[in-house]
């Protein structure tokens, strides 16, 4: 079928999206097999070096090489993090896809595709074309339930930074469409009114480009940091992008069904699935420094680090009804270490059953805003709290880690803050494999936690202690290592082996990591503030080499 020249650019841009999609996919589910083989094979544990357990540091065993120096050099520069003046940190390696999707645009803007209809191309309907061609794929790419993590394994808060570049595309595209329009309308009509809503094409081009423009407007960082729930309501300023998007072309409404009907989906699965989902409250405690810690029974599997999203309805009507915020499951799964719960300790205690069981899962939310403050304001309530429980509804869980910790000798770990929740959830998952499982080869795992003083470690305390305990009264010390390190940076405590005064020294750390490992690559879990990411990432860039690539995964509380 032969097609119009500026359709064409649309259409074959589409199939290129698609292709490349399909690769990643395939390439992607293969290493997921290869993963899955991997992890069915008992593995033989063997005693770790005399320098890997720190008792002989003088006689280090030499590593050997077991990668090329431009592996090297390109992991080193792929995951170098930069500052963007008004974007923030990015990653070379992200900065280069980013190129490279905007120059497939350009190049699609500028092929010249034949068409033997004999229709002239049109430059700003070729804009037109691409963006819509665009808006095929960003409904998946704002999806929870989305294709892609299945087929990719993109979680969606990753994703979300894809959905935001896609939505910026379609923007500028359709902004060059609509000026050029208007402008040519204006030329031949010489009104302002009958250049935008003269005809009915007119008109419903004109809506839909500003309730695009409104949506893009509203979804600007600054409302998401300082007034999420104007860009979150805002959002749905889409439907009328769409709606008159469709009244102003057919077209657009055949490349953007597929898409609209995935997301459609998603909704109705979370509606049947995950909305309604009210758990089972076991306690709510109000932990020092503004942290309530909120225990409750979720059956459903989860992996480690990855996070729900909860609803109070009753917490403050009547927005609370509507009100869905992001948290990480700070226990691991299918464990009994993460849910220690306990009447002592707290602030305040609202517990109505203190046995420990496993089946039982945690968060922790810290104060930031409105919403949490209520939460934690609430959890103080104590015994009257007891009286009238606290209703929990959730929604997941979502996430997914990019690296497979268990399948490292060596594993850092390395929280900020309240970054520690799904930091403490892999820790513990990771322990709790090496006690129960053979199917783990992590040896040695280094856990570095920064706050600002000993008033922040009681959020965790128990939590740590009974992994601590754990791994030091069943995991054969000649066999496993467990470094648990806390740096207090508003305090001047004398060190011991737990507490340091001040920030880490990351590069350091990682350097006698290294020294101590041997060779093979080293994972890197990372959540806290984004100055820290930063330097974890650099940090491990920096310190790659030929014997060791450090491989790292973050995690941000923003979506
Ligand atoms: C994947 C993920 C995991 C998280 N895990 C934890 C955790 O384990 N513990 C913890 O204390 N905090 C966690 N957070 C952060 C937590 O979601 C916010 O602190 C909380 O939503 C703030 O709400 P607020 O109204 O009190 O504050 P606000 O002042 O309204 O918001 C503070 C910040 O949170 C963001 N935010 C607000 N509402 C939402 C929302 N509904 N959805 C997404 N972001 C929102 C805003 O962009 C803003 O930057 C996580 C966030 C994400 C994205």
């Amino acid at each position: 079928m032969a097609l119009k020249s500026d359709l064409s650019a649309g259409y074959y841009y589409v199939c290129t999206a698609l292709i490349v999609l399909l690769v990643i996919s395939i390439i992607y589910l293969i290493h997921q097999i290869m993963t899955y083989i991997n992890r069915t094979k008992k593995k033989d544990i063997p005693n770790l070096h005399k320098n890997e357990t720190y008792e002989n540091n003088d006689n280090i065993t030499p590593a050997r090489s077991i990668h090329l120096i431009p592996t090297v050099w390109f992991h080193k520069f792929w995951n170098h993090v930069i500052h963007i003046v008004g974007v923030g940190e990015m990653s070379i390696g992200t900065i280069i896809i980013l190129l490279i999707y905007l120059t497939v645009n350009i190049i699609f803007l500028a092929l010249p595709f034949e068409t033997d209809e004999g229709v002239p191309h049109v430059t700003s309907i070729r804009f037109a074309y691409l963006g819509i061609a665009n808006a095929a794929f960003i409904f998946p790419l704002a999806t929870r339930n989305s294709i892609f993590t299945t087929l990719m394994g993109i979680p969606f808060e990753r994703m979300i930074t894809y959905h935001r570049w896609v939505g910026r595309t379609i923007f500028w595209l359709l902004t060059f469409h609509a000026s050029a329009q208007i402008q040519s309308n204006y030329n031949s009509s010489k009104s302002v009114s009958n250049s935008l809503w003269g005809t009915d094409v007119y008109k419903w081009g004109f809506l839909a480009y500003l309730f695009l423009s409104i949506t893009v407007t509203m979804a600007n960082s600054v409302f998401r940091r300082f007034a999420f729930e104007w860009f979150y309501w805002s959002h749905f300023n889409f439907l009328f992008f769409i709606i008159f998007g469709c009244l102003h072309q057919k077209i657009f409404f055949y490349f953007t069904i597929t898409g609209i009907v995935l997301y459609g989906i998603d909704k109705i699965l979370r509606k049947i699935f995950g909305s309604f989902r009210t758990v089972n409250v076991t306690s709510v405690e109000a932990v020092s420094s503004g942290v309530t810690k909120i225990i409750f029974r979720f059956p459903t599997y989860y992996e480690a680090g990855q996070y729900i999203f909860v609803n109070f309805p009753f917490l403050k009507l009547p927005t609370s009804l509507i009100d869905w915020h992001p948290f990480s499951l700070s226990s691991p799964p299918l464990s009994s270490f993460g849910s220690s719960i306990s009447s002592s300790g707290g602030v305040n205690t609202a517990s109505i059953d203190d046995t420990v069981d496993e089946g039982f899962t945690s968060i922790h939310v810290k104060i930031q805003g409105g919403y949490t403050k209520t939460l934690y304001a609430k959890s103080q309530q104590g015994s009257q709290l007891t009286e009238t429980p606290l209703t929990m509804r959730v929604q997941g869980p979502y996430g997914k880690s990019s690296i497979d910790f268990s399948s490292y000798k060596t594993v850092l770990l390395v929280s900020g803050g309240v970054g520690i929740t799904p930091i403490i959830s892999i820790l513990g998952d990771l322990v709790d494999s090496q006690i129960k499982s053979n199917y783990i080869v992590t040896q040695a795992i280094h856990f570095l936690w920064v706050i600002p003083d000993i008033g922040s470690y009681s959020w965790f305390e128990k939590e740590l202690e009974k992994i601590q305990q754990s791994a030091a009264t069943l995991l054969p010390p000649e066999k496993y290592l467990l470094d648990i390190q806390v740096f207090l940076t508003r305090s001047t405590t004398t060190p011991s082996s737990k507490f340091f005064p001040g920030r880490p020294n990351i590069r350091k750390i990682m350097k006698l990591i290294k020294q101590n490992h041997g060779s093979g690559d080293i994972a890197v879990g990372v959540c806290g503030p984004a100055p820290l990411i930063k330097e974890v990432r650099n940090a491990a860039g920096s310190e790659s080499d030929v014997t060791c690539l450090f491989k790292t995964h973050t995690e941000t509380f923003e979506l």
